[in-house]
């Protein structure tokens, strides 16, 4: 009966388990995306001043080739000339730089996309395995208090001496019992003594195992295996 709660706890725990994880993947999944999100909105950012540069840049080569038309020396024509050309090379670098910004952010942006999907995915199945997993552990719940329910009637018929005794080994060992087939321990491996192992074998008797103090008892052993 002991044993059943410590099952059911345990499968109750790997349920919480898988829950906690699922959250736990969906919460991850979302803060990628803030941090993605926040990267492709400051380049976004970057990018529009760029082009607000641009525009600017052209009302200036407008008025340089305005000079350059108007220019009578060549020596006004060749200022107005290096202007120019100095502004288209001011242009170009932030064309490229443009350029740069989408090449570079590009990978980011298809990140972004893909986490998305997940985000949407992880969080359906959540809510999917939420429900189911709320109603298992329920179901778990009853069955653990159902298992441990009749242990207090079932404890007063043993004898006060033996239940002590398996509770301080249950406390101390986590489980109580133990069974013996070939001589040895099946829960700590130790030998029995060969006169102690014979007299389990020969009479429906319970004893203690010397090495782990387990409550102890034969069973015979599985039947071999004929190929
Ligand atoms: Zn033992």
């Amino acid at each position: 009966m002991d044993a059943v709660v410590a099952a059911l706890e345990e499968q109750l725990g790997e349920k919480r388990a898988a829950l906690a994880a699922l959250t736990e993947a969906l919460e991850a999944a979302r803060a990628r995306l803030a941090t993605d999100e926040a990267l492709i909105a400051s380049a976004d950012k970057q990018r529009n001043d760029l082009h607000v540069e641009i525009r600017t840049m052209n009302g200036q080569i407008e008025h340089s080739r305005d000079k350059l038309n108007r220019s009578r020396t060549e020596r006004e024509t060749n200022a107005a000339q290096r202007e120019l050309e100095e502004l288209r090379k001011l242009m170009r670098d932030r064309e490229d730089e443009i350029t740069r910004i989408e090449t570079e952010t590009a990978p980011t942006r298809t990140q972004i996309g893909e986490t998305q999907a997940e985000v949407e995915r992880l969080a359906a199945e959540l809510a999917a395995q939420e429900g189911e997993i709320t109603e298992k552990v329920k179901q778990l719940e009853a069955d653990k208090t159902d298992a441990g329910g009749g242990r207090e009637a079932i404890s007063k018929k043993l004898p006060v001496v033996l239940y002590r005794r398996y509770e301080m080994i249950r406390g101390r060992r986590g489980t109580a019992v133990a069974q013996t087939s070939d001589g040895t321990c099946k829960a700590c491996n130790m030998a029995l003594p060969p006169q102690l192992f014979h007299k389990l074998r020969r009479e429906p008797l319970i004893d203690q195992c010397p090495s782990c103090q387990r409550i102890i008892y034969f069973v015979s052993p599985e039947p071999q295996k004929v190929d």
